[in-house]
Formats: structure tokens, sequence, C-alpha cells
């Protein structure tokens, strides 16, 4: 597998609603193995495999406990063709994304959810999150639609990051 990227601001995977996955093989677990490699090198919780120009329904996430990682294993999950239904009431708070570097916006989302997918060898799980790791499954599903987190911030706070943005796209077709 050649070296995977984070595709940023601009780039065309990232507003693409990504393929189901339908084979559960060495390849899957191989980018997924990639992706928490990618997801820890840049400090990140989560990250959908659009965001490495890969248009298919994977996410790894890093759950947290009151804001560390878990240790062990179990502290990173990769979640295949997931599915959230939403609960409980909506909060705001501060988010930022791989995809745009140097950019935070305030996001409302769910407290509740519960995650329905597969595992790496296609076996269904379904498992309730509350609070942050809500939020996280919430923001990567996102990806796997074509959302970004600035497409769901208001309004104001999108005209005042908007030189930044413009910014990252026009870095973003310089590299192209
Ligand atoms: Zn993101």
């Amino acid at each position: 597998m050649a070296r995977l990227k984070i595709h940023t601001l601009g780039s065309k995977v990232l507003q693409q609603k990504a393929e189901q996955v339908t084979e559960f093989d060495g390849e899957l677990s191989e980018l997924a193995g990639k992706m928490m490699q990618i997801m820890v090198q840049g400090n990140g919780v989560g990250l959908a495999a659009p965001q490495v120009g890969k248009s298919i329904r994977l996410i790894v996430v890093a759950f947290l406990v009151e804001g560390a990682l878990i240790e062990g294993e179990e502290r990173f999950s990769c979640i295949v063709n997931p599915r959230l239904t939403l609960g409980g009431e909506t909060r705001v708070r501060e988010e930022g994304c791989l995809c745009l570097p140097g950019i935070e916006g305030e996001v409302e989302r769910y407290s509740l959810c519960e995650l329905y997918g597969q595992n790496l060898t296609g076996e269904e799980i379904q498992v309730s999150f509350s609070d942050l790791p809500a939020r996280i499954l919430q923001h990567e599903v996102d990806h796997l639609d074509g959302i970004l987190f600035i497409d769901r911030i208001s309004l104001t706070s999108r005209a005042l990051l908007s030189k930044k943005l413009r910014q990252l796209r026009r870095k973003r077709s310089e590299e192209d």
C-alpha cells in the first residue's frame, strides 16, 4: 500500500459520500493500522478513511476517558460501516480536524449516540457512547458523508474563519 497522507480542505475526496465496505480482508486491516499511526502522529482522536484519500466507510477512533487516552490495546477502535442513532441533548464544544490544520470552531452535537457497525472481521457491533466519545463518532461519521465540521458551525463563525479557509484551499491547490 502506498504511503498515505492527510488530505486537506479543497480535496474532492473529503466532499464525497464514501462507499460501504464489503470485503473484510487483510487490505482493510492494513489500512486501519496505517490510519491509527497517522492519527497518533497527528495527535488526533479520530480519523476517517476519506481523510487519507480512501472513499470507504471506515473510521478509527481513540476513545478518551476524562480527557485522557485509555491505556492499552483497547484505546483504539476500528469501526467499519458505522451508523449512529443520536439522542440526549445538544451541546456546543470546540472541534478541530486533521484536514483543517490551524482551524477550530464551536460545533453543536448530540450528547448520546448508539453506534452500529462492524469490526475489521465483519462481526456486527453495537455500543452506546456519551459526551466526548459520542462527539468524536459524530465528527468521524460525518466525514463518510462528505461533511466537515466547518459545515456545522454558525455563519458568523464561518465568516470569521473565511480568510484562514481560503488560505488552506489555496495551499491545497498549489500542492496538486
Ligand atoms: Zn475531521
